[in-house]
């Protein structure tokens, strides 16, 4: 039996120039000696590693152990930062990679090469639990009482499931007052967090967290926290685990705070360094117009990694003209509405490590990829949709060849944003103009509206041959 232990991980400053290192059992969110990003980084040679992946295989006859049983845990030798006796876990991470003719044909790949990874499936209905179920793990080995995050929905809906199933922990979440999706804040309602709903938007709700994390020692579950990105690493071991191990060509996410990109770059860069795998697909990270701070970085000022000095001026200069111009964030894909995305640099030296492509899609389009994702399976909430948008563009360019194996991360449910799935489908012009339009999104082409019938077999009957 392969053990884990706390020795061999150390928390470490990305920056290369610092490279500072701190025992895990510490709370940082950020490196003391420069400010940047922690990393989880192990003593891979000093640590029982299995020399294949088909060894996780032998964890599935065992899942009566919840740490077998969980999605995220069952790796655990990827992530050895936590003694197996302080693990939490709620059963996350039962997810599925499922090949989608509709979708595939929407995008323009050849049948049989468009995946979908539903993360939806997670028991608070999205990613996040792959990374809270780390943090609260983390949490609980440092003894922490209170944990807080700002959030777009999920964050908070995640970690109020954590502290309500376990028990371990009181949870303040820090909500903003912009588009909360009904579904993710009655969430973290329903499972009796605290709720803060700061007068401003999740850019806003996120300082504040962040100062308040400092001044009173409580644990922040934002995504700046590196226990949860080793968390999220888990969504590509299963998509390889899904694929019977074998590596696609292309992996498309949606980007908001950047923290599953980041994750999986991280992950990525780990298989091959143990060699696990022999190649890294290509990383296509996905904004919204109306959030798209990385493209702008990334694909129209050329902002690179650059072996860990990213050009900070250009970097610092977007963000000051950004205020100056107070532009925020705007998009029906709540989840991604963000300008500041914590984890920037991280996923500059993820897409540097992949090969990586930023793109953005408009609302509409975003919404048009939806209906077509639930059309041909679970569905999921918008800001998912981005996904399969951003990988229709780049098929359209031809970035994307016909027959390349594509996976599209699905974040999170289609229960956790109805209105926005109502209001394209219902057809009532007046909840569209309200809830869409002003978004430019100007029509619903792939709109399946209710037939309204009067209460009359026969009219009943004539409604059932006419449709
Ligand atoms: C959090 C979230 C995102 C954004 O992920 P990042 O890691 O912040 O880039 C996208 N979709 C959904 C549904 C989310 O909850
Ligand atoms: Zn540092």
């Amino acid at each position: 039996m392969l053990s884990t232990s706390a020795d061999l991980a150390c928390q470490r400053c990305i920056n290369p120039v610092c490279g500072s290192t701190f025992a895990v059992d510490q709370t940082l969110t950020a490196c003391p000696d420069c400010g940047s990003l922690l990393d989880i980084a192990y003593e891979w040679d000093r640590l029982p590693v299995p020399d294949s992946l088909s060894f996780f295989e032998s964890r599935w006859s065992n899942r009566r152990n919840p740490l077998d049983y969980s999605g995220v845990w069952r790796f655990r030798d990827l992530l050895p930062f936590a003694p197996e006796s302080q693990i939490v876990t709620i059963g996350e991470g039962q997810t599925i990679l499922q090949p989608s003719t509709t979708v595939g044909n929407y995008v323009g790949l050849n049948a049989g090469s468009l995946f979908l990874q539903y993360e939806g499936l997670n028991p608070s209905g999205s990613f996040k639990d792959n990374g809270m179920t780390a943090a609260s793990t983390h949490a609980r080995m440092v003894g922490a009482k209170i944990a807080a995050c700002a959030s777009t929905g999920n964050t908070s809906a995640s970690l109020a499931i954590y502290a309500s199933t376990t028990g371990l922990f009181r949870v303040v979440v820090f909500v903003g007052s912009g588009k909360i999706a009904y579904g993710k804040l009655s969430q973290a309602l329903d499972y009796n967090a605290l709720t803060l709903q700061v007068l401003g938007d999740f850019d806003d709700a996120l300082a504040r967290v962040q100062e308040v994390a400092g001044d009173r020692g409580i644990y922040l579950c934002n995504s700046v926290n590196p226990f949860r990105l080793e968390g999220q690493k888990s969504i590509m071991f299963r998509v390889l685990e899904s694929l019977n191990w074998e590596v696609p060509d292309w992996i498309v996410v949606p980007g908001g705070n950047l923290g599953n990109s980041s994750a999986f770059g991280k992950a990525f860069t780990e298989l091959r360094d143990l060699g696990l795998i022999d190649r890294i697909p290509r990383l296509a990270v996905i904004n919204a117009e109306g959030a798209n701070t990385l493209y702008q970085l990334y694909e129209e000022r050329g902002v690179r990694w650059n072996g860990g000095s990213p050009d900070d001026a250009i970097i610092d200069q977007f963000f000051a003209d950004m205020d100056a111009e107070q532009r925020r964030a705007n998009t029906l894909a709540s989840a991604i509405e963000i300008n500041r995305p914590v984890n920037l640099k991280k996923c500059l030296r993820a897409l540097e490590a992949c090969d990586g492509i930023v793109r953005q899609v408009s609302d509409q389009e975003i919404l048009d990829a939806k209906a077509q994702v639930g059309a041909g399976g679970f569905g999921c909430e918008p800001a998912s949709a981005a996904s399969v948008a951003g990988a229709r563009l780049l098929r359209r360019e031809g970035v994307i060849a016909p027959s390349d194996r594509v996976v599209c991360i699905l974040t999170g449910h289609q229960l956790k944003d109805p209105d926005a799935t109502v209001a394209y489908h219902s057809g009532d012009k007046a909840l569209f103009d309200k809830k869409l339009a002003a978004n430019g999104v100007k029509n619903a082409p792939f709109g399946n509206q209710p037939v309204v019938v009067e209460n009359d077999l026969q009219k009943i009957i004539e409604a059932l041959e006419a449709n």
